[in-house]
């Protein structure tokens, strides 16, 4: 382990057991533009009664309905965020305010419907309000089999909208992760969605528009969260972690501004140098032609997790980047740790402007691919193998 990661290991260690509250708009990542056009939709009272709250969970989608929901309920509202001590807000920040009902992924081997999982729910926002689809996926279920929004669950939620708020106000309906929602529950909301209960906000969140009924997304005003700029993402984990600033900078443009994405980098494991690995074989194997290998190389990384997969396909435009970089001597290498300097040492010379272009596409396709759910293996077997090819054409 470099001296930067024992580093990063003894902050994470040191901010690790604090709980993080992400209710409030100032816990949410950058996001100011978008901030405000949330909070002027409430002082206005132009809230639609159902939004669809569309973009990657590392953006911040989940936090910033959550603190849009807080202040839509917030009894004292400030000028920018809840006030935090209001009998609404209390309850909210517990998770445990009876209008706001919570519909979210399960396994379905285990339950039919969210309600006795609300504590875990409460718990993993608690713990890290950023959080991924797997890391949902192994906070319920040990096995990691698949989670999805149910049959069961759509007859639950037509009960809860169709009772009276408890508080004479806003009845709402969170759904995370709509992109896992069956036909049947897809269905349901869409009915809900045509003949809105009175006082209802009705609050999807989805990662990709591709996999909602398109009759669904046009009953609700979308509110795209773009990603979380570079400056923004840099700023908040040189912060929270204690970083060096070159370092933070470093992470935030490999997260692309992705939080999670951040978090994995700065995580006690040591995914950078992982990824440094499998990089590394992959054009060594794609060099030599060696198509066993290519073949045993996407094997092994189809096993990963997505969000992993995804990290690493990042970290491959990072490193064709800093080849570039270092062929026409632009510096910025003092942001690589000391093994990849070593390998770029060789290698850059095979990226060039015959090839950079090739390699973009076909890794931002691959990433486009496995966020619609696309088979990791022929994305990577792909992948290896256009690797051959333009590898070649330096
Ligand atoms: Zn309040």
């Amino acid at each position: 382990m470099d001296t930067k990661n024992i580093f990063i290991n003894f902050f994470i260690k040191k901010v690790g057991i604090c709980l993080i509250l992400g209710m409030f708009f100032k816990d949410v990542i950058g996001q100011n533009e978008l901030k405000s056009h949330l909070i002027r939709e409430i002082k206005n009272e132009k809230v639609s009664h159902a939004q669809l709250f569309l973009g990657q969970s590392g953006y911040g989608t989940l936090p910033l309905a959550l603190a849009f929901i807080q202040y839509l309920f917030c009894e004292n509202k400030r000028e920018n965020d809840s006030c935090g001590v209001c009998a609404s807000c209390k309850k909210n920040l517990d998770l445990q305010h009876p209008d706001i009902h919570f519909t979210f992924p399960i396994v379905l081997a285990e339950d039919k419907f969210c309600d006795p999982l609300l504590p875990r729910w409460r718990e993993i926002i608690k713990e890290k309000p950023y959080f991924s689809y797997e890391d949902w996926t192994e906070k319920i279920d040990k096995k990691l089999r698949k989670p999805v929004i149910g049959t069961d669950e759509s007859a639950q939620i037509v009960r809860k909208l169709a009772l009276k708020s408890y508080e004479g106000g806003y009845k709402v309906l969170l759904i995370w992760k709509a992109d896992e929602m069956n036909h049947v529950f897809a269905n349901k909301i869409l009915k809900i969605l045509e003949e809105p209960p009175e006082k209802t906000l009705i609050i999807l969140i989805a990662e990709n528009q591709e996999n909602l009924l398109q009759t669904i997304v046009s009953r609700t005003q979308i509110v795209k969260i773009p990603f979380i700029l570079q400056s923004e993402l840099s700023a908040h984990i040189q912060n929270k972690f204690s970083l060096e600033s070159s370092l933070a900078d470093s992470i935030a443009s490999q997260s692309e501004g992705n939080y999670i994405q951040a978090s994995y980098l700065i995580s006690g494991e040591d995914i950078q140098a992982k990824n440094r690995e499998i990089f590394i074989q992959l054009m060594r194997c794609a060099f030599k032609k060696n198509a066993i290998d290519m073949i045993n190389w996407a094997e092994e990384i189809s096993q990963f997790g997505k969000e992993k997969q995804k990290n690493f396909l990042t970290y491959s435009l990072y490193m064709l980047r800093h080849c570039l970089l270092k062929n026409y001597q632009m510096g910025m290498l003092s942001m690589l740790s000391k093994e990849e300097e070593e390998f770029l040492k060789n290698f850059a010379r095979f990226i060039t402007n015959n090839n950079i272009f090739k390699f973009y596409d076909f890794i931002n396709q691959a990433y486009f691919f496995l966020d619609r759910n696309a088979n990791p293996k022929l994305v990577f077997t792909n992948m290896a193998f256009n690797s051959m090819r333009y590898i070649h054409l330096a």
